[in-house]
């Protein structure tokens, strides 16, 4: 208990912040239909379309991704893409520790980031990234176990999506 209230003076963990980023690159990745509003919709556009492809790779080819983006992005982040810069904060028994920044130049280089983490083989996310099979979402998403139990989400979105797309084929299916 004790640990964990010291770990929360910290701020965010960074597995959450990677979560947080990958999020957006997926939203952006999705279309501009996903993007929280206050984004600016010319550029959710340009991003869209250079980054679209890649999150599309990450499932089709994920190592033709790495060959291709991974040094890249890197470099992109090496170059004051990202900044890290330390602090510190007292703990209630009076010991000091450690505290992390870090900040991105802009969103570009945010979504380089999280493109990254894509690109990684270690990184958890490669393994659940998934797009939705109903034509008219076709959002990109991380599948996650089902609380309920059952089979995680791998084909649709949403349950909804699920349904949806399962009716329409029950329409066409011929008799
Ligand atoms: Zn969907």
């Amino acid at each position: 208990m004790a640990t964990q209230s010291k770990r929360r003076n910290s701020g965010h963990a960074p597995e959450e912040r990677d979560d947080r980023s990958v999020d957006v690159l997926l939203r952006v990745a999705s279309g501009p239909g996903f993007l929280p509003r206050d984004f600016k919709r010319e550029e959710a556009l340009q991003l869209q379309a250079e980054f679209e492809p890649l999150v599309q790779m990450a499932i089709d080819a994920p190592g033709e991704l790495q060959r291709q983006e991974f040094s890249r992005r890197l470099g992109e982040l090496q170059r004051g893409g990202l900044s890290i810069w330390l602090g510190s904060a007292r703990l209630q028994s009076g010991k000091q520790t450690l505290v992390r920044y870090s900040s991105f130049r802009d969103m570009h280089a945010r979504l380089s980031y999280a493109l990254l983490l894509l690109a990684e083989e270690q990184a958890p996310y490669q393994r659940v990234l998934r797009r939705c099979e109903l034509p008219s979402c076709n959002k990109f998403y991380l599948a996650q176990r089902n609380p309920k139990g059952g089979p995680a989400n791998r084909v649709y979105c949403s349950p909804e999506h699920r349904d949806e797309r399962h009716n329409s084929y029950d329409r066409k299916r011929p008799k």
